[in-house]
């Protein structure tokens, strides 16, 4: 017989903290940091064995940054931007990976972490100004303020082919690439999805597997890394030159070293501006993306003169015309999808053992025991690498059941698309700010910079709430209103937004995914930024507190 009071003890909460903070990937650690440093008492739960986030899962071959790795590093500690060595200007996944257990042994976290703690649920109890959370083992935990640092491209979506469980041989998707190692001398192996993971991927193991066939929908138009080793000399430098290089980070609307260059292309001479994309092209990282003339991104002539120069490039890198001109995008210009940066990754296609199969062409029909079927012929594999992408930016929210204020839940109120306030906090879910969230700056930018701006704000705040003995914050509706109208209002005419991404919302591997959702701030992180320090400086104006 289970008494009045057992009941109640098995259904209590383990454990109660004034925060918890879901995640323990770059966003997670610096939060848990910043609020530990202000006295909180907070901890985290991750669903991973260890810290990490995007760099503990994604541990497929050729993973890497685009960004520069000392601008993907923190910047908040000094000691910690000392004493650690970057080894090549992009640093390849384990070593990112060591770097974030790095920090996280340095500022002394892992004992407020816990690791293997998947969260299935979140409900705010109204009455008792509490967040229950419940884990997927069945633990409970509750929390005054519940802080989610849950990644915006941690919901693998594998591709929707009937028969994915009947393959015998090995399959995953890169984002659960196996923590043993996969024999791949010999093997014939299959990649299906072409976007910065699976070219990423498919450059890497060109020469290591037996036959590689890759399965391309889409095309993306990529770009040369140009991936160097750092020498101890030039990492003495750039530890030098930190201030400069953050400084110069601050100004950019993305917060990477790259800039737009504001000429207009046609300021120029076509000999210069020959030269200047060619010395883009050559450059190391996202310049030949993100450092071009500031209307190649935003007009369509420009655009698509600059997309038939990327064109030409790829037309001289590999040897087929005909798989060249499968690899050329047509569907959209260079730049309005996310740019896949590449290492010899067009040169892969020269090799023999590399198939090119345009799914258009031949469509996918099924997954076999032994291989894919496309409309014309069954290819047979020892391995299927599903490089299919995410249910980007809110996937990760829906995959946790929120419930909020009477009972209703964030994946009902998100149905259509997210709607927030400054991309950290929705009404109606009272003490849950949506760190590194969906319409917020990080999501468009490099990460890290513009995490460590919600990270800073929200600890703000919550030492704001201390301060007045506060113990509960709630956004305004129509301060909500007004933030995602702007954010509508910013999308009309951009180029990036009449392209179908993750950017903007598309996945046909999840239901209902297939129309623009508003999902990016666009404003620009220095605007972004602005905007956060006036909400803090008037009272957190657009929330009510109480
Ligand atoms: P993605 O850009 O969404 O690409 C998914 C690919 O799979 C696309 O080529 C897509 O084709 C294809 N695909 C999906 N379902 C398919 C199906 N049923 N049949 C055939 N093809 C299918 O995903 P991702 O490559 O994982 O990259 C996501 C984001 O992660 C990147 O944009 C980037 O922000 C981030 N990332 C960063 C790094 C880095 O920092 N170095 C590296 C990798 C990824 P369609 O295009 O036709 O939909």
């Amino acid at each position: 017989m289970v008494t009045e009071q057992g009941t109640a003890a098995a259904t209590a909460p383990a454990e109660r903290h004034e925060v918890i903070i879901i995640g323990a990937g770059v966003c997670g650690i610096y939060m848990l940091h910043s609020l530990l440093q202000m006295g909180v008492d907070a901890r985290v739960l991750e669903a991973g064995s260890g810290p990490g986030g995007t760099w503990y899962w994604n541990r497929y071959p050729g993973a890497r940054f685009d960004s520069e790795s000392y601008s993907y590093g923190y910047s908040f500690d000094e000691e910690i931007l000392q004493e650690w060595n970057w080894s090549e200007h992009f640093a390849a996944q384990p070593e990112t990976l060591r770097y974030l257990n790095f920090v996280v042994d340095k500022l002394d976290l892992r004992a407020c972490m816990q690791f293997d703690c998947r969260v299935v649920s979140a409900t705010f109890e109204d009455s008792e100004n509490l967040w229950t959370l419940t884990l997927d083992d069945g633990r409970t935990f509750a929390c005054t303020f519940l802080l989610t640092a849950i990644g915006m491209l941690s919901a693998a979506t594998p591709p929707r082919i009937e028969g994915r469980e009947r393959f015998r041989g090995q399959s995953f998707h890169t984002y659960y690439w196996p923590h043993e190692p996969v024999e791949l001398a010999g093997k014939r192996v299959a990649v299906i999805g072409t976007g910065a993971t699976g070219v990423q991927v498919i450059a890497e193991i060109a020469d290591k597997v037996g036959v590689l066939t890759v399965y391309q929908r889409r095309p993306n138009w990529c770009a040369p890394l140009n991936n160097a080793p750092i020498t101890p000399e030039e990492m003495d430098d750039i530890r030098a030159r930190y201030p400069e290089f953050f400084e110069q980070m601050s100004k950019t609307p993305g917060s990477f070293l790259h800039g737009p260059d504001y000429r207009a292309f046609d300021e120029v001479s076509e000999e210069e501006r020959t030269a200047f994309w060619n010395a883009l092209y050559r450059s190391p990282g996202f310049g030949v993306w993100l450092g071009n003339f500031r209307d190649v991104l935003v007009e369509e002539e420009p655009n698509r003169i600059y997309s038939a120069f990327i064109a030409d490039r790829i037309r001289e890198r590999v040897d087929d015309p005909e798989v060249a001109e499968k690899l050329i995008p047509k569907d959209h210009g260079f730049g309005t999808r996310r740019v896949p940066m590449e290492t010899r990754y067009y040169e892969a296609y020269n090799r023999d053992n590399v198939h090119l199969v345009d799914v258009n062409g031949t469509p996918i029909e099924c997954i076999t025991e032994k291989g894919i079927r496309t409309s014309d012929q069954e290819r047979e594999f020892d391995i299927i690498i599903y490089a299919t992408g995410f249910d980007a930016i809110t996937g990760a929210f829906d995959r946790i059941e929120f419930t909020g204020l009477e009972g209703r839940t964030l994946a009902e109120k998100w149905q259509d698309g997210p709607i927030t306030y400054l991309g950290l906090a929705t009404a109606g879910f009272p003490n849950l700010l949506t760190l590194a969230g969906p319409q917020g700056a990080s999501v468009s930018s490099n990460f890290p910079p513009n995490i460590e701006v919600g990270v800073r704000w929200a600890a703000g705040l919550i030492g704001y709430l201390r301060e007045h003995g506060l113990t509960r914050i709630e956004v305004l509706p129509e301060a909500e209103e007004a933030w995602v109208a702007d954010i509508m209002q910013s999308y009309e005419g951009a180029l990036l937004t009449s392209t179908r991404s993750w950017f903007t919302g598309y996945n046909s591997n999840v239901e209902g995914h297939d129309k623009l959702r508003y999902m990016i701030y666009l404003g620009g992180a220095p605007a972004y930024r602005e905007r956060l320090a006036d909400v803090a400086g008037h009272d957190y104006e657009g929330f009510k507190v109480s």
